[in-house]
């Protein structure tokens, strides 16, 4: 399934750009993240001088989830509303209760903008949102220990993680065994080959170099492609783009040379090839297209799609892997979420009675409390039966986070930022390629409060 945000022509698209990594190719997510859990823990111990005894916090892939915030300076993670306030908190692994939630941040909003905050906004955070909450509790049950302070604490995690992407550590382990963490998917092959069909160029642009893009796209690619390397069916291909800088500044543009993986310096007009940098401008000149000709598929909101929207003007997709999960749950809570609305007209109808009563005695000296008192013990067992139920519906999805995409009646904050950038959006690339590719999606109309 395709979701639409905004109209979006096929037929207008000539040119189609994949981010890789979680797009092009898909992972055993929570087999990577383990990757990553135990790499970052153990630069923790070796480079930080943590403490031996973190080596015993194990991974919880459900600890955490897309959209979440960190709130760095006070060991808190955040689920946080599309207007910035904040619907559910956690300080370390200890759920915070509505009364404690509401002293800390009571009705405020928070700057998400300030970098007191960090945004779980890719599914290749949750191993750091898992950890950091349980060094935040770890820490505080070890008082003796000396730990460094919270937001010492996300820092570390920052500088652990990208010290294991760097070095190696969690791209050789996928290398030397891509069956356990690689997706493999002949759809995505059959689906690009009907694109391009229809002339539509494709060109990937990961952030990963080209040594790591040839062993995964060899390995993800090339056993459904007849005869042709990986690097012949792409007509462009751009590695180490730093995205999001790719959109908005330029790098040196390198062609790589695919028999030895060389690379030399290219100033010339880009042709069909695989490249290193280059820039999102140097794209749409070359090509000679306007920026709304071209779609770019990716999953990383910041990276792929924020700063392409504001800089670029290129249309989006988002790939929201969690999605086909969310959309299964919401189905399973229909009935729930069903009952639930039948109570809150009751309950709106009961209220609307006890504002009268009150008015009565109020305005029009008509004393009425015994009635008032009734109606009040009607809305409270009314209370108590919507608990469970409340209860119930949440449990259909992550127990400690509930939906990625809604907080209570609003739209959480990562489906502010989903509808905001992205034009559509999708579980997974196999469903875009699904569709024709002539096919017009059209978004449907929003109400706002006024509209009824
Ligand atoms: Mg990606």
């Amino acid at each position: 399934m395709i979701f639409c945000n905004r109209t979006l022509n096929l037929k207008k698209i000539s040119h189609i750009g994949l981010d890789m990594d979680h797009t092009l190719v898909r992972y055993h997510v929570d087999r990577f993240e383990q990757l990553a859990y135990d790499s970052m823990k153990e630069k923790l111990i070796r480079n930080f001088n943590y403490p031996e005894e973190i080596k015993k916090l194990k991974f919880d892939f459900n600890k955490a989830i897309r959209g979440l915030v960190i709130d760095k300076n006070h060991g808190n993670l955040l689920k946080v509303s599309r207007f910035g306030s904040v619907r559910e908190a956690y300080h370390g692994l200890k759920r915070m209760n509505f009364k404690q939630q509401k002293e800390i941040f009571g009705a405020r909003y928070i700057d998400l903008r300030s970098d007191t905050y960090d945004i779980i906004d890719t599914t290749f955070s949750i191993s750091h949102a898992c950890l950091y909450a349980q060094l935040v509790d770890f820490k505080n049950h070890n008082t003796k220990l000396e730990l460094p302070d919270f937001a010492d604490i996300a820092e570390h995690l920052h500088k652990a993680l990208d010290l294991s992407h760097r070095d190696g550590s969690i791209k050789n382990h996928v290398i030397k065994d891509p069956e356990k963490y690689v997706k493999r998917s002949e759809g995505v092959v059959r689906g690009l080959e009907k694109f391009k069909k229809y002339d539509k160029t494709i060109f990937v642009a990961t952030n990963s170099d080209y040594q790591y893009t040839n062993h995964i796209l060899q390995y993800a690619i090339d056993p459904y492609i007849d005869g042709h390397p990986w690097q012949d069916f792409f007509d462009y291909t751009f590695t180490l783009t730093m995205k999001p800088r790719f959109f908005y500044s330029s790098l040196p543009l390198l062609k790589v040379d695919t028999v030895d993986g060389s690379m030399k310096n290219w100033d010339k007009k880009i042709e069909k090839g695989v490249y290193q940098g280059g820039s999102a401008q140097l794209l749409t000149d070359s090509w000679d297209i306007l920026s709304d000709n071209l779609l770019y598929i990716g999953d990383h909101i910041y990276g792929d799609i924020l700063r392409l929207k504001k800089d670029c003007g290129w249309r989006t997709g988002l790939i929201l892997e969690e999605l086909g999960e969310e959309v299964k749950q919401n189905k399973a809570a229909e009935a729930l979420t069903h009952q639930i609305k039948e109570f809150m007209v009751k309950k709106v109808q009961l209220e609307e009675e006890l504002n009268d009563l009150v008015a009565q005695r109020l305005e029009r000296n008509n004393p009425s409390k015994e009635k008032e008192e009734e109606v009040h013990k009607k809305i409270l067992e009314l209370d108590e039966k919507l608990i469970p139920i409340i209860k119930k519906r949440a449990e259909v999805y992550n127990s400690d986070w509930g939906p990625i995409m809604r907080v209570g009646v609003e739209e959480s904050y990562l489906a502010h930022q989903v509808e905001g950038y992205s034009d559509i959006y999708m579980a997974k690339l196999e469903d875009f390629l699904e569709a024709s590719p002539r096919h017009y999606f059209r978004s449907f109309i929003r109400n706002s409060a006024h509209d009824e």
